[in-house]
């Protein structure tokens, strides 16, 4: 029983605004161990539950994907961390091997209010991203790909809204909601110590459920066409930029037009425009 873990720190139990997913905030340290023990309590649950392997993947992007404390995490998983990972950033330890996937730590998409720290790929570039005119979340990405790999998504830890956001994407998903939001930077938080008991829990039922044969990928198959509206119109370099691409496609000044084959192409090639401002830079 092979296990994937993707953790954010958004969602992690406690946290409720930007600075303290920063490292410019004052407790960043502090929640950096937070975030491990939050995937701590799922690695935990799983093993209990019988898992045999399970593989970590860092999903905050701050600091280079580089947030869990490795001295405090979990000795029997293994982490993927850093950047320039093979395939799709945060996806790249997915494969067809994996029997089930969890999010830890994941938060509500971009547009959705309330919703603790609520954005797609990047809050300060993307105002909304939408596939086949919906918007959607980093949660959609994940269930996709995973389907196209044969893999359920499982379960996911956060807030009530991306619970509820994953529930409508993968019906019967476990879900450990460790805070209640009151708006995009405030809410009612279960103290961390609680919510890794949730988690614990939670991810031990998942593992049950898994081996019960309770979760089956969702149906997804591309190509996809994916619209991303931008907080700012595109400027020269980005315009120069995505004309010398294929696939990408300016409809208006801040609104792109995306299509892709399959989702971990559609990832790379949405996550690019956080970065596709600089003159030169066309690699996804
Ligand atoms: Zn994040």
């Amino acid at each position: 029983m092979k296990v994937f873990i993707s953790v954010d720190m958004e969602g992690i139990s406690g946290l409720v605004r930007w600075p303290d997913v920063s490292s410019s905030g004052i407790d960043f340290p502090l929640n950096r161990s937070l975030m491990t023990a939050d995937a701590n309590a799922a690695i935990e649950g799983s093993f209990e539950a019988g898992a045999t392997e399970v593989i970590v993947e860092e999903n905050h992007g701050v600091e280079d994907l580089c947030v869990l404390k490795m001295d405090e995490i979990d000795t029997r998983c293994e982490v993927i961390r850093g950047a320039g990972r093979p395939g799709s950033t945060t996806m790249a330890g997915l494969t067809e091997s994996v029997d089930v996937v969890m999010l830890i730590g994941h938060h509500g998409r971009a547009g959705s209010f309330p919703g603790i720290m609520a954005h797609t790929i990047s809050y300060g570039a993307f105002k909304l991203v939408t596939l086949a005119g919906q918007p959607i979340g980093e949660p959609d990405f994940f269930a996709r790909r995973a389907a196209e790999l044969g893999v359920p998504v499982g379960m996911v830890s956060g807030d009530q809204v991306v619970a509820a956001q994953v529930g409508e994407i993968c019906p019967g998903v476990e879900t450990a909601i460790v805070k209640q939001a009151y708006a995009n930077q405030s809410g009612r938080c279960i103290p961390p110590g609680r919510a890794r008991v949730l988690i614990r829990e939670s991810a031990k039922r998942t593992v049950e459920r898994t081996r019960a044969g309770e979760f089956q990928p969702i149906h997804s198959q591309g190509p996809y066409e994916f619209v991303v509206s931008l907080r700012k119109p595109a400027g020269d370099a980005m315009r120069s930029n995505l004309a010398s691409l294929d696939h990408f496609e300016l409809i208006e000044d801040s609104t792109v037009g995306i299509v892709a084959q399959d989702m971990d192409l559609g990832f790379r090639r949405v996550a690019y425009l956080g970065y596709a401002d600089r003159a030169g830079v066309t690699k996804y």
